[in-house]
């Protein structure tokens, strides 16, 4: 399925996180890739793994593990070989538990620039990056700004401050000859996460890691973090992503994903439902069929753009870009393929039949799926329905003009 974002990306330069089986390229044009972090113990090696399995199923390219303690480190070195894509480790405050992910294995560190201060601390983990060939994301988080940065901006947190402490991290890495970075500004708000990336998009052409932080539980930490890595994106920057909710991480995974597939950015790996958000015409509940069809999608690689509409009257016209679709009418489902009619079914095997049909258009095409069908007698069958339907509820089913009629003369008097 072809990859069509309209969008220029702006150029940064190439990170590669090494894996023996599934390297990810972050930036120099790369696919934009997909992460999230594990929430077990790291020190828990088969509870993590298994959930580096469901984040990796779910979409993550990369997974991120906290390495908090000499236990999660050697977590880390029993999980890094099992591991099906590259993993980051999380390193805040001590800087020894840098040098021990480097030494477990990892492909990539984070360091938050606010709490691993000491210069010599910053440069003796990155020395050893670099003698590593691992790459580094340096992680500034408006949360955990440097405090002396936090003071010089006025006791805020502003993109200036942000995008000055990643540059002070920087110059640290450039004093041991390390410039394997990719960078993050995240903040809790949107505006201000906003502002900080595209400030430091005009600095850098170090790849950038998208997030809003603490975004929260589902659906405000959905909305937030579409809302800032989406702007972010169709403006062409970013070059990986994370949605941080407090919610199950292959929800995070997963809303990574169908970002990047909405904004034509990834490939689809799944079906993409469409489903019209019914009306006084629906002859069906077109929630529930809709909920059915999702979940009989759900663990199914077909590619395809899928629609439920409620009614025939408008169902196949409105979704005729769809690659196939269901119209209900007359206690029947009308099935059609980019617009035409190709067979009516029984109400109770709308949903069935639209799986077995998406089934046959991947492996045979939509123009042998037409080929198939009796389109002319299927056509003949919708148009019937649709006519009973207009007959009953006339063109103007929500009564608008009445109602339109009515308010004129409400204002009239
Ligand atoms: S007119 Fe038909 S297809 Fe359009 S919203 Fe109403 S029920 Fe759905």
């Amino acid at each position: 399925m072809e990859v069509r974002s309209t969008t220029d990306r702006r150029a940064t330069r190439a990170v590669t996180l090494s894996h023996p089986r599934s390297p990810v390229t972050v930036g120099g044009g790369a696919p934009v890739s997909v992460q999230s972090m594990t929430t077990t113990k790291t020190a828990d090696v088969d509870g993590t793994l298994q959930q580096i399995y469901a984040l990796a199923a779910a979409g993550a390219d990369i997974v991120r593990c906290t390495c908090n303690d000499a236990d999660a480190a050697a977590g880390l070195a029993r999980i890094v070989p099992r591991s099906p894509v590259p993993l980051v480790a999380d390193i805040h405050h001590n800087h020894r538990m840098g040098l021990a992910a480097l030494e477990a294995g990892v492909a990539c560190l984070r360091l938050n620039p606010g709490n691993i201060r000491r210069p010599e601390h910053i440069k003796a983990v990155a020395s050893e990056a670099r003698d590593r060939g691992v790459p580094i994301r340096i992680g500034v988080n408006g949360g955990s700004l440097d405090p002396a940065l936090y003071r010089k901006y006025g006791d805020e947190v502003t993109p200036e401050a942000m995008v000055e402490s990643a540059k002070v991290e920087m110059a640290h890495f450039d004093e041991v000859g390390f410039h394997d970075v990719k960078i993050s500004v995240k903040a809790s708000s949107v505006p201000l996460m906003i502002d900080a990336y595209r400030l430091l998009s005009e600095e850098t052409d170090a790849p950038l890691h998208l997030g809003v932080t603490e975004a929260g539980p589902l659906p405000g930490g959905l909305v937030k973090s579409t809302a800032g890595i989406g702007t972010l994106l169709a403006e062409g920057i970013g070059d990986t992503i994370r949605y941080s909710l407090t919610a199950d991480p292959v929800e995070e995974a997963k809303a990574g994903r169908l970002l990047l597939e909405a904004m034509g950015l990834r490939e689809r790996t799944n079906v993409d439902l469409i489903a019209c958000p019914s009306c006084g015409r629906a002859e069906i509940d077109v929630i529930e069929v809709a909920r059915q069809a999702q979940e009989a999608f759900a663990d199914r690689e077909i590619p395809l753009q899928v629609a439920v509409m409620g009614c025939v009257v408008n169902g196949p016209g409105e979704a005729r870009d769809a690659d196939l679709g269901i119209a209900a009418g007359n206690k029947r489902g009308h099935l059609f393929v980019k617009g035409q009619n190709i067979a009516v079914v029984p109400e109770d095997e709308m949903v069935g039949s639209l799986v077995e049909w998406a089934d046959y258009i991947v492996e045979h095409g939509v123009e042998a799926a037409l080929e198939r069908a009796d389109t002319a007698k299927a056509a003949r069958e919708a148009e019937k329905d649709r006519q009973r339907l207009l007959r009953e509820q006339g063109d103007d089913v929500n009564a608008s003009e009445q109602r339109v009629e009515l308010i004129k003369k409400q204002v009239d008097h």
